[in-house]
């Protein structure tokens, strides 16, 4: 039976930037009551503060970032402010990533971390395990162009594992190992002719067959694929991954909320 208190409701699906309506990576990851976000990329903040429904984001938990990426960190800057501005004086929130991400909101911040350490208590990625709330928070580095965390938030009856941004990896598979539910990014570049590749010579994102190939091998529950680049057709995505992955495969949509078991 799905525990209604438990669930993870998509805040945006988009990689790279938001396509109109939408917004880049983020998700609100809900159980007995706690509440934790997990990234905050663009166009995220005013839906995190929509369902939290509290304008300064009272009610929130904890934050988990998987990496320094505008498209999965920017708006936690938006964040920093509403509790700066709205709440000055409340208790730190944890902020659970990679030291790069506490940087990034150091350079908005005019190169000092003054008014973001009187906000955020800054726990480094990935490390611990650590407790979060309800949750159980261990982490992993997997293969991006900068230090990505791969996060595995576990309560009672639920266990929940991010990629954040990765190449295809084995240590993709041990994050997502026997997970409920597995969030795997699913970039699909080369769905568009045109798209510029990537980078560097080394794979740092998934398409929507290998993100099912690796849920696959992680013998994951349901897989929950996001981090669409703009413009995709997210079905072709999906009929793609479904052809490898055994188990319910979801797209990721804003406004999304998963029951989890
Ligand atoms: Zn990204």
């Amino acid at each position: 039976m799905p525990n209604e208190s438990s669930a993870l409701t998509v805040l945006g699906s988009c990689g790279g930037w938001p396509e109109p309506g939408r917004a880049c990576s983020g998700f609100l990851l809900e159980s007995a009551g706690a509440r934790v976000v997990v990234d905050l990329g663009y166009g995220t903040l005013p839906r995190l503060l929509s369902l939290l429904d509290e304008p300064a984001a009272d009610g929130l938990d904890a934050v988990v970032i998987t990496h320094e990426h505008p498209d999965h960190m920017v708006d936690l800057h938006g964040l920093f402010r509403a509790r700066w501005f709205g709440r000055r004086g409340a208790p730190l929130l944890p902020l659970y990533a990679p030291s790069g991400v506490f940087d990034r909101l150091k350079s908005f911040e005019d190169g000092t971390d003054e008014a973001l350490s009187r906000v955020f208590e800054p726990w480094p990625l990935p490390a611990g395990p650590y407790r979060c709330g309800p949750f159980r928070l261990d982490s992993i580095a997997l293969p991006h162009f900068v230090p990505n965390a791969g996060v595995r938030l576990a309560a009672p009856g639920t266990t929940v594992a991010y990629t954040g941004d990765t190449g295809p990896d084995p240590a993709v598979v041990e994050l997502a190992n026997g997970a409920d539910l597995f969030v795997a990014e699913a970039t699909d570049r080369h769905q568009q002719p045109g798209v510029a590749g990537s980078d560097s010579d080394r794979r740092c994102d998934l398409t929507a067959r290998e993100a099912a190939a690796l849920a696959a091998r992680a013998r994951a529950e349901r897989l929950l694929l996001t981090h669409f680049w703009p413009g995709n057709d997210r079905e072709t995505s999906r009929a793609e991954a479904a052809e490898v992955f055994p188990g319910e495969t979801l797209v990721a949509g804003e406004g999304m909320r998963i029951p989890l078991s």
